[in-house]
């Protein structure tokens, strides 16, 4: 390639393909969290609490009790200190709830969410009932889904309305 002329830099500015192309992309996403793989987006970590065999699996601080959600974290966010794993029972109190009137996801709307205290353990993200949700300070007890969300079980009405939102 002799000459060395780069016309190619007087339209180095242009990039509509690709930048359009972005746009379109996003634009068929159903919101602006990244979506996942469940989406068709790139595959993201999943943060949720696992259930396994009927227990929430997470940790426990050795220094302070601090409990936690996740069993892999490498030291207690409170005070530093060593953390070891545990598992908790899948019951506790509502510390707060709302109804979410949007639909997120292949949640649809209205659904309800409530922060849990679980019992001697971590507070937790569950799906609750929504018609009506359950009040703070109410005890409820909860599952992992097929998807992997936290979801009420029935210690007042075991008919699963709220839980199954079938996408
Ligand atoms: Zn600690």
């Amino acid at each position: 390639m002799s000459g060395g002329r780069s016309e190619s830099s007087m339209s180095g500015g242009r990039s509509e393909l690709s930048v359009s192309g972005g746009r379109s992309e996003t634009a068929t996403r159903p919101n602006k969290r990244r979506a996942g793989r469940a989406a068709g987006g790139l595959a993201v970590a999943d943060s949720r609490p696992a259930i396994v065999d009927g227990v929430l699996l997470g940790a426990r601080c050795s220094a302070c009790g601090h409990a936690l959600a996740r069993a892999d974290v490498p030291w207690c966010p409170a005070c530093h200190g060593p953390i070891e794993t545990a598992g908790f029972e899948p019951v506790g109190t509502v510390w707060a709830v709302t109804t979410v009137r949007i639909p997120v996801g292949r949640w649809s709307a209205p659904f309800a969410l409530a922060y849990v205290d679980v019992t001697d353990g971590p507070r937790v993200l569950v799906h609750v009932h929504c018609a009506p949700p359950p009040a703070p300070g109410e005890k409820v007890a909860f599952t992992a889904n097929a998807d992997g969300d936290l979801v009420q079980i029935g210690l007042e009405s075991a008919d699963g309305t709220g839980d199954g939102n079938d996408a």
